[in-house]
């Protein structure tokens, strides 16, 4: 699909297309848009800093779930566009600073490998850290999570998705989505880009499925949400990799839009001021947003629920796992309710297709699920397990200009095996 000759396409871009006045994409001629302006190759220039692209599938959000989907998608072949509000990759494990992604083992196994275990481990490698021993049971569930350096996992994230050809807008996000005969017109805005992108398949991957929501298409959230946290540090300087970063809890912190994560920074900011002030030390570290823990999850063509999740539940169409204690957070902190040993639990395909939704799929926090079963399948391992198998569904609904419900799941569980993921009932890779 990536090789598939362009210049038709462009052309008929350029002459039907545009010429639509529907969200104000001006049309000129490549000649005249180009000049003055680098135009990168995949992408058709237009009117200043107009630019429209044509792909198999269209990821939106770059974080934990995002970037392994968008390299999943780019590795089988799909021609593949990133789209991301930030200015790197890697979402609540970067920029949150929750640089500990886990749990890719269970009861003495791995349970969860894949691209995102390989950007994980290599990052962690490549840092000359220590990777956990997955054949010994901890005594406590976060002891085989696996601090990354931040800073390197979102460069080795950026090299990934660009060796697999995947093209990466940043400071990017979807305004307006239109379903067309073949899939979706998303208009995008950025500063001085209006981006126009047809795409047959589309991932959202945007922590609270703000896609799902542009399309009107059901959502579920608690009116009260989980705390977020403010990482940072005070005293010592951060070592990246090694040790964890103080955290502040962020009451009613909420991702949903501009207005309430601008309210969330800001109120992060102040009780780190406070605690600056407090013990009267330097402020060594601070990310640049807080974590979110809870907005919006999907419902979708299936919900897991807590006895699902905690009975460990083999679905018919799982296609992943998932391992981490119920862990919900509230006003007074948190206490893990840990998994009956030999308990995996596992993730349907229909968890991640929103119900009466057709050519998109989610991967990430936002899974179809109730709270309490939410509140262990958000961690990282399993929204990027999440992302893999979200990622080769695309791809191969866009391969077979079919709905990623109507793929063969032989076919998406042959996929992801092909690209060292687990599925549910495979032997771990040792
Ligand atoms: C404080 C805290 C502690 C946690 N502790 C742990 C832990 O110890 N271990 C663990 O494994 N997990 C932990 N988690 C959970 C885990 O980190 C998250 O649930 C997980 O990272 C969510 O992944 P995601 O891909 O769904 O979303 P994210 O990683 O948040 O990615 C969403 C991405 O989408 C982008 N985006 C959003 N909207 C748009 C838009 N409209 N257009 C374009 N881009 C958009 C965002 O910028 C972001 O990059 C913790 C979470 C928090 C907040």
């Amino acid at each position: 699909m990536r090789n598939e000759e362009q210049t038709g396409r462009r052309d008929v871009l350029q002459h039907s297309r545009l010429g639509s006045a529907g969200a104000g994409l001006a049309s000129t001629s490549t000649a005249n848009a180009v000049v003055g302006a680098e135009v990168e190759e995949d992408q058709v220039a237009m009117a200043d800093g107009d630019v429209s692209c044509d792909v198999d599938v269209l990821v939106v959000g770059g974080g934990t779930a995002g970037t392994i989907a968008a390299i999943q998608a780019g590795r089988a072949g799909a021609k593949t566009l990133l789209v991301e509000r930030h200015s790197q990759l890697g979402g609540t494990t970067t920029t949150g600073g929750v640089a500990f992604p886990g749990l890719f083992d269970a009861w003495g196994n791995q349970i969860i490998a894949g691209i995102g275990w390989e950007l994980v481990r290599e990052s962690v490698e490549l840092d000359g850290g220590t990777l956990p021993d997955f054949s010994k049971v901890p005594q406590r569930h976060w002891e085989n999570q696996v601090p990354v350096n931040m800073f390197l996992y979102a460069i080795m994230a950026e090299e990934k998705c660009t060796q697999a050809g995947v093209q990466i807008a940043y400071y990017e996000f979807p305004q307006a989505i239109t379903e067309t005969a073949d899939g979706w017109q998303v208009d995008c805005a950025g500063f001085g880009t209006r981006r126009r992108v047809l795409c047959k398949q589309i991932v959202d991957c945007t922590g609270g499925a703000e896609v799902v929501g542009m399309l009107r298409l059901p959502r579920l959230r608690e009116e009260e949400t989980q705390p977020g946290a403010m990482l940072f540090q005070i005293g010592s300087a951060n070592d990246p990799g090694r040790g964890q970063l103080h955290a502040l809890y962020v009451h009613g912190a909420d991702s949903s839009n501009s207005r309430t994560v601008t309210k969330a920074s800001m109120t992060g900011r102040k009780a780190v001021l406070a605690k600056v002030r407090e013990e009267k030390q330097r402020l060594m570290h601070l990310q640049s947003e807080p974590g979110f823990r809870e907005s919006y999850r999907i419902v979708g063509e299936t919900m897991i629920t807590v006895n699902d999740y905690t009975s460990g539940r083999t679905y018919d169409d799982a296609i992943c796992n998932a391992f981490y204690p119920v862990d919900l957070h509230s006003k007074t902190g948190v206490r893990p309710k840990p998994l009956k040993p030999g308990t995996v639990p596992t993730i349907p395909l229909r968890a991640l297709i929103p119900k009466d939704g057709r050519n998109i799929i989610v991967a990430g926090r936002c899974v179809s699920s109730d709270r309490l079963a939410n509140s262990g399948l958000r961690v990282q391992a399993s929204c990027m397990a999440m992302g893999q198998a979200a990622g080769a569904t695309a791809s191969l609904a866009a391969q077979h200009e079919t709905t990623p419900l109507s793929v063969p799941l032989a076919e998406i569980r042959k996929l992801l095996r092909e690209h060292g993921a687990i599925v549910p009932g495979d032997a771990s890779p040792g």
